[in-house]
């Protein structure tokens, strides 16, 4: 975006030109500014950065359980081969696993993690009707990791545990017919790059081609339509902040145009933190009917964090490829957990099957390798297989100590009744944002039953002008290099935030994640941007001869 330039430059923004940037990148020179250093961790700095999403709590009793069932495992290992002195260990027996797991809780009774265990066990023969034994023997196998995983996609009861953990959180009580596969995958980040790769290898996204993406996004899709590889053409669906950061009517419309091959949405978005209106999901649900052609896929990671949150998975599950990953709501980020789901019956299995036949048989040669029937190869086998170039397909899938930590993450949840957990975690984001605002000045809507809060956008357009009126607004803008506020920010406060513009917001703004610091920092983030405003305000009377009372902000 191009600014006149102001008459008050701070030589090292104008030094260098930022705007090629991504908000991560940028965020490195902020931290700069701020006197830190781009790798140090927050806690060693006096540096208040709040440009991480990566959350500070972090979910204790699913770990617990984790390292408790670790023991009980290697018990079991050290079971084989006792007469070896060397350490060597064996693999789980089946037979009699269950009443050796029973006699580990007696003799652990009280040690933190086993009551959760014996929940869990019990959730899933009780609740699920699945065999405990088997349960215990996935689980032991896999914290064991002495097997690949098999299969590859993903574990067999871990799949039916995380699918009904995902159905909780994103279908709810919404009506949803039929089942659906689910990929363990390494986050959200592998996620989103397995499935950019299988769409374009398939032909279902071609250079040239048009998606549309749900602006503003998380800045990755941004970025990866333009990387070379991939040279789609995009069309912005714009949230408005004057709309509570939702879609109107006529942007949605835009996925009516069948040049539009895929549609690519986060929602609760990132970074306004706002879930997308019912009515909207019904508009989506209601153009697929129209265009049964269209691919839909949402990023829900922040779903846990909303009010009786409804994926678009729920609303048009054939069209929808789910992404879902563990980092936020589990504070699980270096664990590398997230889930890909399509429903059985979809349209990319349906697109594929009516591929160009020369195309289909180029795709026949690529997974001859795997299987007798390459053509009738899922689409989410195929994310499989591309995952580790097709050759390697026979070793992919994630980690089997990776299935069995999220597998314990998902028990916890389902067993969160009534939602213990999940309300802390709400009530912890919420109050820092209560906090942030109270010392910036500003009252903010707590009424929209869409706000998520897991990240705030200080939009200076909207807040600026709210406060002190259009004209103070367009002078600021005229009067200040992009990024100024927020490498002063940095400079003078020593408060990193992230900029909006990175993520495709139209106005100039910051994303404060509310995630990442304790509460006494967001008020101290609060001081410290309300004493730049006012500092502003005080400019621009000067230069107008106005008299804004400062003082007010609201
Ligand atoms: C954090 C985030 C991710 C990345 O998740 P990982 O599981 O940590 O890779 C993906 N999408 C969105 C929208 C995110 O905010």
């Amino acid at each position: 975006m191009a600014k006149e330039k102001g008459d008050k430059k701070h030589a090292d923004t104008a030094e260098q030109d930022f705007s090629a940037l991504s908000p991560f990148e940028l965020k490195d020179e902020l931290i700069k500014a701020a006197g830190g250093s781009a790798v140090e961790r927050p806690a060693n700095a006096s540096m208040l950065n709040a440009g991480r999403g990566n959350p500070n709590f972090l979910a204790t009793i699913p770990r617990h359980g984790f390292w408790q069932l670790g023991l009980f495992a290697m018990r079991e290992s050290e079971r084989s081969f006792a007469y070896m002195p060397e350490g060597v260990g064996g693999f789980p027996k089946r037979e009699g696993l269950t009443e050796r797991f029973e006699l580990f809780l007696r003799e652990n009774r009280g040690v933190p993690g086993i009551d959760f265990l014996r929940g869990a066990v019990s959730y899933v023969r009780d609740q699920l009707g699945l065999s405990a034994g088997d349960f215990l023997y996935e689980m032991c196998e896999g914290i064991l990791a002495s097997n690949y995983p098999v299969p590859d996609r993903m574990l067999k009861l871990s799949e039916v545990i995380v699918g009904q953990y995902l159905r909780r959180e994103m279908i709810g009580k919404h009506p949803f017919i039929g089942e659906f596969d689910i990929f363990a995958v390494e986050g959200g980040t592998a996620a989103m790059t397995y499935i950019f790769n299988t769409l374009r290898e398939n032909r279902l996204i071609k250079a040239g081609d048009t998606i549309a993406l749900g602006m503003p996004i998380f800045t990755p899709y941004i970025e990866i339509p333009r990387l070379n590889d991939y040279q789609l053409n995009v069309v912005n669906l714009n949230a408005d902040v004057e709309n509570n950061w939702q879609y109107s009517k006529a942007e949605l419309d835009k996925l009516r145009d069948p040049k539009v091959k895929a549609f690519f949405l986060v929602n609760p978005s990132n970074p306004p933190s706002v879930r997308i209106s019912d009515e909207s999901l019904e508009q989506i649900a209601d153009i697929v009917k129209a265009r049964p052609d269209l691919i839909l896929l949402t990023d829900d990671v922040y779903g846990t964090f909303a009010d009786d949150f409804v994926s678009l998975f729920a609303l048009a599950p054939k069209n929808t490829i789910l992404v879902y990953s563990y980092s936020k709501y589990f504070g699980a980020t270096g664990w590398r957990l997230g889930t890909i789901a399509t429903h059985r019956d979809n349209v990319l299995d349906r697109l594929i099957a009516e591929l160009p036949k020369d195309v289909k048989k180029e795709l026949h040669t690529r997974y001859e390798s795997i299987t007798t029937e390459p053509d009738k190869l899922k689409f989410i086998d195929r994310l499989v297989a591309d995952s580790r170039t097709v050759a390697l397909n026979h070793t992919a899938g994630l980690s089997t100590p990776q299935q069995v930590q999220m597998v314990l993450f998902s028990l916890f949840s389902l067993m969160d009744t009534p939602d213990a957990y999940k309300n802390a975690l709400k009530r912890l984001i919420r109050s820092r944002k209560r906090a942030l605002y109270e010392e910036i000045g500003i009252s903010f809507e707590d009424d929209d039953k869409n706000q998520v809060d897991y990240y705030t956008i200080l939009d200076m357009e909207f807040l600026g002008e709210r406060a002190f009126g259009r004209e103070f607004v367009e002078w600021l803008f005229k009067n200040t290099e992009p990024s100024e506020l927020l490498f002063r920010l940095a400079r003078e406060a020593r408060v990193v935030l992230l900029p909006g513009r990175g993520f495709g917001t139209k106005h100039p703004s910051g994303r404060v994640s509310l995630a990442n610091l304790n509460e006494s920092d967001y008020r101290q983030i609060g001081r410290a941007l309300r004493k730049l405003i006012e500092e502003y305000v005080e400019r621009f009377n000067a230069a107008t001869g106005k008299t804004l009372d400062k003082g007010k902000v609201e």
